[in-house]
């Protein structure tokens, strides 16, 4: 028997009608070197229409890849909805990939259009020798572009003689928008959404992170990082006002955009949070305004959603996604009756399984493993926004049975509690059983003197692997590895404590603020890290 439903398509195109007709006076602000730039929702939506028909004009039509370098901004958010509703496919590069990645990924996607910010056009030039699809480039703002392509003014390019344009009937399974992995193993890897899975994906984030029409919202992460984590596009179908830093990344502008424009609910990677947290020490911050700041991309130590709650009263909750799952796969809401406590220790887990996501652990043979908060295996995810293949390559081994191989490894207990430990490739295997990278950096991080700590795994002759922890001392802090070594000796097990300690400057930073764990490996590998090595404890076991 067949329902009586219509067979509605969800499309992006569905998403833009709604915030322009329904939330036309809602508003779109765009930070500036001093002040800040602001439009209606009424003028954006017009705007769209007239960047489809600028677009249109040169050529783009169905499945055209069109790359936005850009940061977040008015025009990439007209961007984020005129390509995909013209049909074309949207491809947001990330600005801060190496420039043969990012030669890679638009030549990967074939690319025709670049739509590119003045500000950097510096980094497009430098890598347009090597691109071969692109045709036009359009250019936000009065930059020069030097090239023989074709080269058009966003704001002259705009059909300012419509109002409308005559936005096609899509499938909801054709393309919508791609983004690329950002390859700190091989080459980046392309993941293709379609106007289903975002739509979906939408409605996915607006419950999951408990969104209303009321709040006003600010992405803190990139437009580049997996669509700025569909908010963009949640805040519009819901008509929050959109608040965007533009190129003002740092702490200090954050602050300032923050105490100006007072949005409830913010978004951003933890070293985000540590930077504008670090800065409210010596400068106050007013967060009185956000009532959540959802926090992704990578484990946030429990210590620095402590800090930002009880110091500034900050709410941080993590949350757990990847590109390809679009990216929300889980968020950690506390269930009620929490003591503050436990409310803390709750924000900093991985969450619950996201509505819509299924996720399962398996073992190194492949089997499941049970939901019992102990057993350890890769996390697998299913779902109407997790990926099934990458863009034309093959990867056989990152998919099983329907299921994506996540590459993270961790523990689901028996109410969907999902608690990463590890990426597949970070983990150390010390004497057969497995130490998590994370949680130790996660308690050393705890120590009031450390700013920073990553762990990783190094050789070891006893024991195959052991951890390396390397640490950034806060400002002016005087920290010592036996003094750590003692701090973390009651919070983890005996025969996880570090014996090899390095104190760094800084840990280095991937393209999307994560630690660059494999660079680190390197360095330790050709001996530039100063390590300390102190005498081994004896092993519970001997
Ligand atoms: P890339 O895979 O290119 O580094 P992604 O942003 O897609 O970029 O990274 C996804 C990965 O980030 C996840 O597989 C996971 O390892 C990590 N991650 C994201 N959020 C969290 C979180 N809340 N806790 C722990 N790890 C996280």
């Amino acid at each position: 028997m067949r329902s009586t439903m219509q067979e509605f398509p969800l499309t992006l195109t569905a998403l833009m009608r709604r915030g322009r007709d329904v939330f036309g006076s809602s508003k779109v602000v765009t930070a500036t070197e001093s002040g800040f730039r602001t439009s209606s929702f009424g003028e954006v939506a017009t705007r769209m229409a007239q960047l489809a028909g600028g677009l249109a004009s040169i050529g783009v039509s169905p499945s055209t890849r069109v790359g936005t370098l850009c940061w977040n901004n008015q025009e990439h958010l007209e961007a984020y909805f005129a390509v995909p509703c013209m049909g074309a496919v949207l491809h947001t590069l990330n600005l801060r990939l190496p420039s043969s990645q990012l030669a890679f990924s638009i030549n990967h996607a074939e690319d025709e259009v670049i739509i590119c910010d003045s500000s950097l056009i510096p980094m497009l030039e430098a890598v347009l020798p090597q691109l071969n699809s692109l045709r036009h480039i359009v250019v936000i703002g009065d930059a020069p572009c030097t090239t023989s392509l074709p080269v058009h003014r966003y704001a002259e390019l705009m059909d300012t003689s419509a109002k409308t344009y005559a936005w096609p009937d899509l499938e909801e399974t054709s393309a919508a928008a791609m983004c690329y992995t950002t390859g700190t193993t091989g080459d980046p890897k392309g993941v293709v959404y379609s106007h289903r899975s975002m739509y979906l994906h939408c409605f996915g984030v607006w419950g999951g992170l408990g969104l209303t029409d009321s709040d006003s919202m600010f992405p803190v992460v990139p437009m580049f990082h997996v669509n700025a984590w569909g908010l963009p596009y949640v805040g519009w179908m819901l008509g929050c006002d959109i608040i965007l830093s533009d190129r003002f990344m740092q702490p200090a502008h954050l602050a300032r955009i923050i105490e100006a424009q007072r949005p409830n609910f913010i978004a951003g990677v933890p070293t985000i949070y540590g930077g504008l947290l670090l800065l409210a020490e010596t400068s106050p911050v007013d967060f009185s305004s956000v009532r959540l700041a959802i926090s992704g991309g990578s484990a946030i130590p429990e210590s620095m959603i402590a800090a930002a709650q009880e110091r500034h009263g900050l709410r941080i909750v993590s949350a757990w996604g990847m590109t390809e799952t679009s990216p929300l796969g889980s968020a950690a809401f506390p269930p009620p009756g929490c003591t503050p406590e436990e409310d803390v220790a709750w924000r900093a887990r991985t969450g619950r399984i996201a509505a819509g996501i299924e996720l399962r652990i398996t073992g190194e043979d492949g089997g499941e493993l049970p939901w019992d908060g102990k057993s350890v295996g890769e996390i697998e995810a299913r779902g109407p926004w997790v990926t099934g293949a990458y863009y034309r390559a093959e990867a056989p081994d990152r998919f099983h049975d329907g299921w994506l191989r996540t590459g993270d490894v961790g523990t689901i207990d028996p109410s969907g509690v999902v608690q990463i430990t590890d990426r597949v490739k970070d983990v150390i295997k010390s004497g057969g059983e497995w130490i998590s990278s994370v949680e130790l950096e996660n308690q050393i991080a705890g120590h009031p003197d450390v700013l920073e700590a990553a762990v990783i795994a190094v050789p070891d002759e006893r024991w195959q692997e052991r951890p390396l922890a390397c640490v950034v001392p806060r400002p002016g802090a005087a920290v010592e590895p036996e003094g750590l070594r003692q701090f973390l000796s009651s919070r983890v097990a005996r025969w996880w404590l570090p014996e090899r300690w390095a104190l760094v400057a800084e840990i280095p930073k991937t393209s999307v603020g994560k630690f660059d764990k494999k660079l680190l490996r390197a360095q330790y590998a050709k001996g530039e890290l100063d390590v300390v090595l102190l005498p081994p404890l004896p092993r519970d076991d001997g």
